[in-house]
């Protein structure tokens, strides 16, 4: 006769459609399990296609969720590591090729391998109830209806409400600074920055200010040459009134933490113009003067001790958040979500042993992460040296 583990599978419920919610649900399907993604917003998330450097970890998941790998573009890479004084001159250059990607195509390419028919836009989580004896979890969605499953993970980002509701206590700290970010078309790249930046992964620093840039695909994940845009990020101090004010948008919403393309108001706009004229060197300062729609992201700090409680567990942003220095939030969103399945593949009849097992290591990972990217960021930033003592 055959026992109910080997008649049905077992189902979790993803809470969040982004890439850490899409790795964990193509990787849970892949160990065997039934997944549903729940999802706040109704419609495709879109960043535009933001750049991000493309990690191992994220390709072994593209390979594990069975994506052609080998015979799909999944980035542009960039040449050498170019280091620009404020003055424009060179302080370094470094023949360093790496690959780097966007947002947009790690999201499609992702949900595209889960598929439309388990993934739901629209639901909200608002409550999460555990039945321990049972071993069930049942989440409860802004429109009434619930739905069980014998796991939950919290893919719901940096402001988790599955965090919230299990562990109050851990919330994000601001880091004292933002990121201004920008994409331009590479064929609309002003002449002094075309020179200096393209095809490089090029860095300015001066004081409180460090910027970065790089190609990325285009419209559509389009990777050809005269198709891709050039994407940077600019860290700058900010006080909490000025970051305040920056999150306000055009009209006169706040919006948080992260100011989406369009929505930056005028005055801010005008400061962005007046401080690259100041701090940046020409392909800089020209690339940034050249934005039709600047965007900014709050750095925030997050770290949690327990990623795992019951039947419920955090995954990416919602446990961590790494400083964007280290490149690795996402490929540490991807790096969960294979363990994961691994954990699970390898004590299919215990999920409880499979999670004491999965979470230390995943701790380990985003404590050091934390660090790494804490020391770096507040380096850069303020001139603070780590104390090794
Ligand atoms: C639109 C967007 C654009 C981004 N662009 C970039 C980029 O260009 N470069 C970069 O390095 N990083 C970017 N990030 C961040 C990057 O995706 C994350 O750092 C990393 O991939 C881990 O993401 P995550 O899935 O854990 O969290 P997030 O990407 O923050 O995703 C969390 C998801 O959970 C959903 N959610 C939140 N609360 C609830 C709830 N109560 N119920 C249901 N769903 C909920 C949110 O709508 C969101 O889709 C972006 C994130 C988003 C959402």
């Amino acid at each position: 006769m055959e026992s109910a583990s080997q008649t049905e599978k077992n189902r979790a419920l993803v809470i969040g459609g982004s890439l850490g919610g899409l790795f964990a649900a193509n990787m849970l399907r892949k160990a065997g399990w039934d997944v549903d993604i729940y999802e706040r917003s109704g419609h495709d998330l879109d960043s535009r296609g933001g750049g991000i450097v493309l990690q191992p970890d994220v390709v072994k998941v593209f390979r594990q969720a069975g994506i052609d790998t080998v015979h799909i573009d999944l980035g542009i890479k960039s040449r050498d590591r170019t280091v620009f004084r404020p003055d424009g001159t060179v302080q370094s250059k470094q023949f360093v090729p790496q690959t780097q990607t966007s947002w947009s195509l790690i999201y499609t390419t992702m949900k595209q391998a889960f598929g439309e028919a388990h993934y739901h836009g629209n639901k909200t989580l608002v409550d999460v109830q555990q039945d321990d004896a049972n071993r069930r979890v049942t989440a409860r969605f802004e429109d009434g209806s619930e739905e069980s499953g014998d796991l939950l993970v919290g893919a719901d980002g940096n402001g988790s409400t599955v965090r919230q509701l299990l562990w109050p206590d851990d919330k994000p700290t601001y880091a004292g600074y933002l990121a201004w970010r920008g994409l331009v078309p590479e064929n609309e790249m002003p002449p002094v920055a075309r020179a200096g930046l393209h095809g490089d992964f090029a860095f300015a620093n001066n004081r409180g200010s460090h910027i970065l840039g790089y190609l990325v695909p285009g419209e559509n994940n389009d990777t050809r040459e005269g198709h891709r845009l050039y994407n940077w990020v600019w860290y700058r101090i900010a006080d909490e009134d000025q970051l305040r004010s920056i999150m306000t948008d055009t009209n006169g919403r706040s919006r948080g933490f992260s100011l989406p393309e369009g929505t930056l108001a005028s005055r801010w706009r005008q400061h962005l113009k007046d401080d690259a004229a100041q701090l940046l060197p020409p392909p800089f300062r020209d690339i940034v003067t050249a934005t039709k729609e600047p965007f900014a992201q709050a750095i925030r700090d997050l770290t949690v001790d327990r990623m795992v409680k019951g039947r419920v567990l955090l995954v990416g942003d919602a446990a961590f958040i790494p400083r964007p220095h280290t490149a690795a939030s996402t490929s540490k969103a991807a790096a969960n979500a294979l363990a994961l399945a691994d954990a699970l593949e390898e004590i299919p009849d215990d999920v409880d042993l499979a999670l004491e097992r999965w979470e230390p290591e995943q701790l380990a990972l985003g404590k050091f992460l934390h660090e790494r990217g804490t020391h770096a960021g507040d380096h850069l930033m303020f001139g603070i040296r780590p104390n090794r003592a």
